[in-house]
């Protein structure tokens, strides 16, 4: 399985990645959006983590968020 994507990761920062969507104070963050509901988002439903497009080498949160979030169709 791939590692989790860290806080550290300079991508993920650049991004503003979090693993608690609930607690983002970011400008583009859309209310109720995370991982789960992103379009880049791979993970499997009820699973905690899972393979985003945009971090081939990790997992993400699925309640985590970043600030490339785009809604699923
Ligand atoms: Fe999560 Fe989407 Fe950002 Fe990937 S692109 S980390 S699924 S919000």
């Amino acid at each position: 399985a791939l590692p989790k994507l860290t806080l550290a990761n300079p991508q993920a920062k650049a991004l503003a990645y979090t693993e608690n969507a609930a607690a983002v104070k970011h400008p583009v963050f859309k209310a109720g959006s995370n991982c789960a509901n992103c379009t880049l988002y791979k993970g499997a439903k009820g699973q905690a983590y899972g393979p985003c497009t945009l971090f081939p080498q990790n997992t993400v949160a699925a309640k985590g968020w970043c600030s490339a979030w785009a809604k699923k169709a």
